[in-house]
């Protein structure tokens, strides 16, 4: 039964490669403005439900719903003009496009200072003629979620946002999330290693352990529950 001002609806979802399921009987909600966490250590199977989300993989066994309808059958790119925006852990930038040629292909007019895209990061704006191969990896990340920002997403998956970035560069890009998604209603699934810089701007939390749902809270007492987190990035659970 779909949940009234629910964007997206799990139940029961088991997903997986060549038949051998990775994630197992899993059941989540994020509603409209909310930001929640996917939590847990490498191979739990995190990335492999973002991709069952947006379509790249067919789920096993299990529903997933947007805004109330079925998506099972609806193709990843039909899923991307319903409003999923799902921003992989490679990023998909190109290197050799600057970053007003990768606003471009987003429909942005390259000149436009005021243009979205910028607006969440106005050092993008700076280095708009460089090409992306020349960013930092942080200068990278901005410009991957700017365009994701760009694309005004009902649902945004974001796959380790923080990956290879130091921390303090993870503490700039995270609340620019949390400000979007309270500003335009967008419902945001993040998978992210940052663990306590995750729950911060959470506002529930999800941790899978070898692809099976071990917690569901507040991302406030998930945080206080050191024990249970160290247990599951260890894989020991
Ligand atoms: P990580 O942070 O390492 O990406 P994760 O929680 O996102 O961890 P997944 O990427 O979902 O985990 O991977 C879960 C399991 O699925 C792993 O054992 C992995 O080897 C396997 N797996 C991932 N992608 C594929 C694939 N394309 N084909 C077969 N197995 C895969």
């Amino acid at each position: 039964m779909a949940l009234a001002g629910t964007t997206l609806e799990i139940e029961n979802l088991t997903a997986g490669y060549d038949r051998a399921a990775v994630v197992r009987d899993l059941s989540l909600t994020v509603a409209a403005g909310e930001v929640v966490a996917l939590l847990g250590a490498n191979g739990a199977g995190k990335t492999t439900t973002l991709r069952a989300i947006s379509g790249l993989i067919k789920p096993m066994a299990g529903t997933i719903r947007l805004n109330g309808a079925d998506l099972a059958g609806v193709s990843a790119t039909a899923r991307v003009r319903r409003g999923i925006v799902h921003v992989p852990h490679d990023r998909g930038i190109f290197f050799g496009l600057t970053v007003a040629e990768h606003f471009h292909l987003d429909g942005v007019p390259q000149a436009d200072e005021q243009a979205a895209g910028y607006e969440h990061f106005p050092l993008l704006y700076e280095l708009r003629h460089r090409r992306a191969g020349l960013l930092s990896g942080g200068e990278q990340q901005m410009l991957a979620l700017a365009r994701a920002l760009v694309r005004q997403p009902k649902l945004l998956l974001l796959d380790e946002l923080s990956l290879g970035l130091a921390p303090i560069i993870v503490e700039r890009l995270l609340p620019v999330v949390r400000d979007f998604a309270g500003r335009t209603a967008t419902a945001v699934l993040l998978v992210e290693q940052h663990v306590h810089l995750a729950l911060e701007i959470a506002d529930r939390g999800y941790v899978l352990s070898h692809g099976e749902l071990v917690a569901a809270d507040s991302a406030a007492r998930l945080g206080e529950d050191s024990a249970l987190l160290a247990t599951s990035y260890l894989g020991e659970q």
